[in-house]
């Protein structure tokens, strides 16, 4: 890993309830309590947000959302605004997750918008990316993943990408204990990180982290985060236990 300050967050999807969330998210906040080499962001479902906000205090974990709608307010029944998730002290939004690409039809399109109103109201936007089996199959894992890449940074200007963070997360490496190879995922990383050089400049290309995503387990993390283009993970199930999470987080201390 880089001299970018790692960044591992904790994707609880349409997991835990209010008792366990809250208790998870205690243990991870004594677990880390004296860990603060690695930004660590904690995505519960929506109607926990504030519970955990209450857990997680003045700790370094920051509160984070699994999706948004990019409009201000208005008739979008069940959804919600990026204000109203700052209303309830979240800071980082996770966009195009490939659930809500390939489960909800979320479109290139849909997710340009609430990448450019997440930045617009100061969140920190985590772009997630990624190819599934097909693509991969097929030869077109880069074309996928920088054409995603693109359309999502589109209206981002130079100085707002500070505000961003790119997760390569392959989709067939989702929820199904496949890992990409650190050398697989080292290579996308590059790839990303060159397309926003081209895009902007190598200067702002080198600040930006990518993290990676795909069953990322304390048994596989640290030789993910040994690569020098990958800055930390999403982590989906793994992140449902104190334990595990924790030990993900503390796997991003540098040898
Ligand atoms: C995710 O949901 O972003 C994810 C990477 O899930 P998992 O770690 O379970 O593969």
């Amino acid at each position: 890993m880089s001299q970018r300050t790692p960044i591992i967050g904790g994707n609880w999807k349409m997991n835990t309830g209010l008792e366990s969330g809250m208790s998870l998210a205690g243990s991870i906040v004594d677990s880390l309590e004296v860990f603060d080499s690695c930004d660590v962001v904690l995505y519960p479902p929506l109607t926990f947000l504030q519970a955990i906000e209450s857990v997680i205090g003045d700790s370094s974990i920051a509160l984070g959302a699994q999706n948004m709608w990019h409009e201000e307010s208005g008739a979008f029944t069940g959804e919600i605004s990026g204000a109203m998730l700052g209303d309830v002290g979240v800071t980082s939004v996770l966009v195009g997750h490939s659930e809500r690409r390939h489960v909800m039809g979320e479109t290139d399109a849909c997710i340009q918008q609430k990448v450019s109103t997440g930045v617009a109201l100061g969140l920190q936007v985590v772009l997630c990316v990624g190819e599934t089996l097909d693509q991969r199959e097929a030869g077109n894992t880069l074309n996928v993943v920088l054409s995603q890449v693109r359309s999502g940074l589109s209206n981002i200007q130079e100085d707002q990408l500070v505000q961003l963070v790119l997760a390569y997360e392959p989709v067939w490496a989702i929820g199904t204990g496949k890992t990409a190879t650190p050398e697989d995922a080292q290579n996308v990383h590059l790839e990303i990180r060159s397309t926003i050089a081209e895009l902007y400049t190598d200067a702002v290309a080198q600040q930006t982290r990518i993290q990676y995503g795909g069953s990322v387990k304390p048994d596989n993390a640290a030789d993910l985060f040994a690569c020098e283009d990958i800055d930390g993970a999403l982590i989906g199930g793994a992140s449902l236990s104190a334990d595990s999470f924790t030990a993900i987080v503390k796997a991003t201390r540098t040898p």
